[in-house]
């Protein structure tokens, strides 16, 4: 017997509108890891915010201009429907986000006190990679008295706790592929196969008897 395909029955998110933040080490991996997330709740009228710590300026493949992912970024942004003056840039060189982990905090306070947001994403717990764990720490540092969700890079996740997750619509999957195609200055990178990115979904919404989700860490919830 094949689990049953629908909506799951769950309280989230309730009526209210809420205050949403994606916090992405480089540009792409806020898209990667809840890009259908943040398609379904700007299409349910939610605020969307996104933070990205380095455009990876020293990474750019040879022959692209140096600001190429800050452009793919906006082209993300635009098809994921965030408007421009909720993304915020900043530019840590790539790898050494360690170094730079006090003035990475009060980046992220300042962010907090700016957007008072009632869910944060960012990477989980589990994520090897030296700049997605100073976000991940710093992040729930900043934001230890806010719900706060971890999102999964398997490539980085030796292990990943699927303690919660995220319906979404084959629409917002649809998105969160486009989204990530913007990025075409990455397309040796594991996410511009679109069949990973479906198989991923389709394996997560396995999980909760639905077509497609995303799976979230959880690592604060707080239910007012
Ligand atoms: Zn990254």
């Amino acid at each position: 017997m094949g689990a049953s395909v629908g909506r799951p029955r769950s309280p989230f998110p309730g009526g209210d509108v809420l205050r949403i933040l994606v916090l992405a080490p480089h540009t792409d991996d806020g898209e990667f890891g809840c890009g259908a997330s943040i398609a379904r709740f700007i299409r349910e009228g939610h605020e969307v915010f996104y933070a990205a710590f380095s455009v990876c300026e020293q990474s750019v493949p040879y022959g692209l201009s140096r600001d190429v992912l800050e452009t793919e970024l906006k082209a993300a942004m635009d098809v994921l429907r965030v408007p421009a003056d909720r993304v915020f840039t900043f530019r840590y060189a790539v790898r050494h986000f360690p170094t730079h982990r006090q003035e990475i905090l009060e980046n992220m306070i300042k962010l907090k006190s700016a957007i008072n947001p009632e869910l944060v994403f960012l990477p989980s717990s589990n994520d090897i990679h030296q700049d997605h764990s100073t976000i991940s720490e710093e992040g729930t540092r900043a934001f230890k008295m806010t719900s706060i969700l971890g999102y999964e890079i398997p490539w980085n996740n030796l292990t990943f706790q699927t303690t919660s997750f995220i319906f979404v619509e084959d629409r917002d999957i649809d998105r969160k592929v486009e989204a990530l195609m913007c990025y075409k200055s990455q397309t040796f990178r594991h996410y511009a196969s679109e069949e990973f990115l479906r198989g991923l979904a389709r394996a997560r919404g396995t999980q909760i008897g639905a077509r497609y989700a995303e799976a979230f860490q959880v690592i604060r919830w707080i239910l007012k």
